[in-house]
C-alpha cells in the first residue's frame, strides 16, 4: 500500500470544502496572560468549534470527499469522543448515513448526542471486544467506509485550517503549541505553519503520561505504548500514525509533556480569568506555553485550544481540586 501524505494544497482545499460549515473561530487574548509571560499569546478557539472541538473540520473535509457511491453506501468509526460527535454531524450536514461503533459503558450524554445527530450508535465490550475488527467487519459486510480519527489525509488536510485561519487572523509567530494525541491536529498544524509561517518553531504537547509521540520523535521511530490514565482523555492514543508520524518528524521542533495538574491549572485559568471552558485535553498546548517549558518571553506565541467537551461534574471536580 502506498501513503499519499497531505500536503498543505490539501489544507487549502479543505478550507473551500470547509465553506461556512465550519466556524470560523476566534482569536482571543488575554492581557493578563500576555504580562505574566511577558509575550504576546494568541488563543485559537476551537473550544468554540462546531461539536465543541476541532474534530468537525477533519470529519466534515473527509466525508465531502466521499465519492457519490461511497456517500451513498455510509460510512463508519470508532469512537467515544470528539470524532463520533464530528462525523455524525458531518454526515448529517452532507446527508450520508453515519454508524459509530462505541463502548457500552461510554458516557451517556456522549451517546445522546451521536444519537441526537441521527447517528447508529453500535455498542461493545471493551474488555472482550475490538472495536476495529468491529467497524473492519461493517466494511466488509455493508461496503461502509472507514474514517478513522487521525491516520487519514483528509482528517489531516481538515484539521490543519483552525492553524492556517490563525495565521491568516494574527500574521506570522515565533512558537506555536498544539495538543498531541494520534497527531491529526498536529500534522495538519504543521503543514499550514510550514506555508505561512515558515520561521514558526511547533510544538506538540501530550500527557505525560502518556509520552509515546515524545519517544516516537526523539527516536525516530513510531513508539507504541499501553493507554495511559491521564485527565486528557482525548490524547489517550496508544501510538502515533503511519501519516501523521512523518510530517511530525519532519516539521515539528519538539514533543512536550505537562501534567494533570498543570492541565487542571490551565483550566482554571481560562475559566476565572477568561471565562471559557476548555476541555482538559484542549489545555496541553496551553500548559506547556503557562508553565514556559520553552522560552515564551518576548514572543509571539500561538496556543492551539483545541476543544470544551467535558463533563460539567467532572468538571467541577477539576475547578475545586488542586
Ligand atoms: C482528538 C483530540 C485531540 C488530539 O487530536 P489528534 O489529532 O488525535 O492528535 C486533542 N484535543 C481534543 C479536544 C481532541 O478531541
Amino acid at each position: 500500500m502506498t501513503l499519499r501524505l497531505p500536503i498543505y494544497d490539501d489544507v487549502v482545499d479543505a478550507s473551500t470544502a470547509l465553506g461556512v460549515a465550519a466556524y470560523r473561530t476566534p482569536v482571543l487574548t488575554s492581557q493578563t496572560m500576555n504580562a505574566r509571560l511577558d509575550a504576546q499569546v494568541f488563543f485559537k478557539c476551537e473550544n468554540f468549534q462546531r461539536i465543541g472541538a476541532f474534530k468537525f473540520r477533519g470529519g466534515y473535509n473527509a466525508v465531502s470527499k466521499l465519492s457519490a457511491a461511497q456517500r451513498k453506501a455510509g460510512v463508519v468509526t470508532f469512537s467515544s469522543g470528539n470524532h463520533a460527535q464530528a462525523i455524525a454531524l458531518a454526515c448529517q450536514l452532507l446527508d450520508v448515513a453515519a454508524t459509530i461503533v462505541m463502548p457500552h459503558d461510554a458516557p451517556a450524554a456522549k451517546k445522546a448526542a451521536t444519537v441526537g445527530y441521527g447517528a447508529r450508535v453500535i455498542s461493545y465490550h471493551r474488555q472482550t471486544e475490538d472495536r476495529e475488527q468491529i467497524a473492519r467487519a461493517l466494511v466488509e459486510e455493508q461496503g461502509l467506509t472507514l474514517i478513522p480519527p487521525f491516520d487519514h489525509a483528509d482528517v489531516i488536510a481538515g484539521q490543519g485550517t483552525a492553524v492556517k485561519e490563525l495565521l491568516e487572523d494574527v500574521g506570522g509567530l515565533d512558537l506555536l503549541f498544539v495538543p498531541l494525541g494520534g497527531g491529526g491536529l498536529l500534522s495538519g498544524s504543521l503543514l499550514s505553519a510550514n506555508a505561512l509561517s515558515p520561521e514558526c518553531a511547533v510544538y506538540g504537547v501530550e500527557p505525560q503520561a502518556g509520552n509515546d509521540g515524545q519517544q516516537s520523535f526523539r527516536t525516530g521511530a513510531v513508539v507504541h505504548i499501553t493507554p495511559p490514565h491521564s485527565i486528557a482523555d482525548g490524547a489517550l492514543t496508544s501510538a502515533l500514525g503511519q501519516l501523521t508520524f512523518p510530517i511530525i518528524k519532519q516539521y515539528a521542533r519538539d514533543i512536550l509533556t505537562v501534567s494533570d495538574g498543570q492541565l487542571i491549572d490551565a483550566m482554571r485559568f481560562f475559566a476565572e480569568r477568561m471565562k471559557m471552558v476548555v476541555e482538559p485535553t484542549g489545555c496541553l498546548g496551553a500548559a506547556a506555553a503557562f508553565n514556559e517549558l520553552v522560552p515564551v518571553k518576548g514572543k509571539r506565541v500561538g496556543i492551539l485550544l483545541s476543544g470544551g467537551n467535558v463533563d460539567l461534574s467532572a468538571y467541577a471536580g477539576f475547578l475545586q481540586s488542586n
